[in-house]
């Protein structure tokens, strides 16, 4: 089932005709309708052409037939898609021009992407956002056709084509013409006179409207998640509407770092914790406080890493799964001189026995000093030490 039979009609061939049944008819037709022959029969001359360019086509003639005159105009003329395509071919043996039409790729309205920014905890918990944007929209005014109502929007020198045929002579058998694209319309087909123009869209044939989306961020969504409003996107005459893609931006987290489904944080503790046992309190993302003790006699050193199951993020669309909660130690050691000398011996009593080294008469002692890399007069090999040796001994030569 066809929806119109308009361009079938002109060939003078059935809907189910042939490809070849309609080359025939088109070259039968226009040579009948040929200007040379009949100088009045231009206009029959273009609209036969136009039938023949669709019809030929494999994709466009399934979407005329889907769609009719209409899809035609809409742009999107199926996968075919290239100047160079076979139907340009036949159209330049028959005419002696190229096929001026291109069609659009796509045939679908611009997607509209935004970036919202979250925190961990509106991942951890979910939550919603009002984002407010603006999109085209056809004119509710016109429906998308530009003019005012009862106006005529058909090009009026190319009757809706958007393409012109000039026609230069006629050897017999062969035609010879141009195409061209319409200038008054610039090869749109339509042309609307200024003060046939919609007033609400001033023949743009789109408005710019505000509209409030509500984003629902689910639990455990991650950075760069994508959350898609199918068909929210722009509109555009004839052609289905575009997305909007919201991509959430997940903004940096001063304690937790995620890795996936866990939690990682660093935590600092004394080195009293540390060796006598700890309670460490955590705020998690939803707002609860946890405890974190270790046992007494239990001793943590610096980097060791211990987790907390089931206090990491929850799983996306499976919530009450959560991943771990990781904590890594960090050890705080007391500055120099926290303990008067005389109470060391003490400290040393409870503390681990240490083995001292074997020393001989040969054995120097030396003390240590604060290394700082930056500072280049401690270092060796600098400009003080040299001129230090210059006024003393001459140096020995060095090969270096
Ligand atoms: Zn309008
Ligand atoms: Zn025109």
């Amino acid at each position: 089932m066809v929806k119109e039979t308009g361009f079938y009609d002109l060939l003078g061939v059935r809907p189910n005709a042939s490809s070849d049944e309609i080359k025939r008819a088109f070259r039968r037709q226009a040579l009948k309708y040929h200007p040379d022959k009949n100088p009045s029969s231009g206009e029959k001359f273009k609209q036969i052409s136009q039938a023949y360019d669709v019809l030929s086509d494999g994709s466009k003639r399934e979407l005329y037939d889907r769609g009719g005159e209409a899809a035609m105009k809409g742009g999107d003329v199926g996968a075919s898609g290239s100047c160079d395509s076979p139907v340009g071919t036949l159209f330049n043996l028959f005419f002696g021009s190229k096929m001026q039409t291109c069609s659009r790729p796509g045939g679908r309205g611009k997607t509209v992407s935004h970036q919202l920014s979250v925190s961990l905890e509106d991942l951890c918990n979910g939550t919603k956002r009002k984002l407010s944007l603006q999109k085209n929209v056809i004119c509710p005014k016109c429906n998308g056709c530009g003019a005012r109502q009862g106006a005529e929007t058909k090009c009026t020198k190319c009757h809706g084509t958007g393409m012109e045929v000039h026609f230069l002579g006629h050897i017999p058998g062969v035609m010879h013409s141009i195409q061209t694209t319409c200038l008054e319309c610039q090869g749109q087909g339509e042309y609307i006179r200024p003060r046939d123009l919609c007033h609400d869209c001033n023949g743009r044939k789109l408005i710019r409207q505000k509209k409030i989306l509500m984003v629902h961020v689910d639990k455990g969504m991650k950075n760069g998640q994508k959350i898609i409003f199918h068909n929210e996107g722009d509109q555009s005459p004839g052609l289905e509407p575009g997305d909007i893609v919201i991509a959430l931006d997940q903004k940096v987290h001063p304690v937790f770092q995620r890795k996936g489904h866990d939690l990682l944080m660093r935590m600092e503790i004394e080195l009293v914790d540390a060796l006598c046992g700890c309670r460490k309190s955590i705020q998690t993302l939803d707002g609860r406080t946890l405890l974190v003790t270790s046992q007494a006699g239990e001793v943590i050193k610096p980097g060791d890493t211990k987790y907390i199951p089931n206090e990491g993020m929850p799983v996306y669309r499976s919530p009450f799964h959560k991943g771990n909660l990781i904590v890594q130690f960090q050890v705080k050691f007391p500055e120099s001189g926290f303990i008067p000398v005389e109470n060391l011996t003490q400290l040393h009593n409870f503390l681990p026995s240490r083995t001292d080294p074997i020393t001989s008469d040969v054995t120097e002692e030396v003390s240590l000093s604060d290394f700082d890399p930056n500072d280049h007069h401690k270092q060796p090999g600098r400009r003080e030490v040299y001129e230090e040796d210059v006024e003393g001994q001459p140096i020995q030569c060095q090969t270096s």
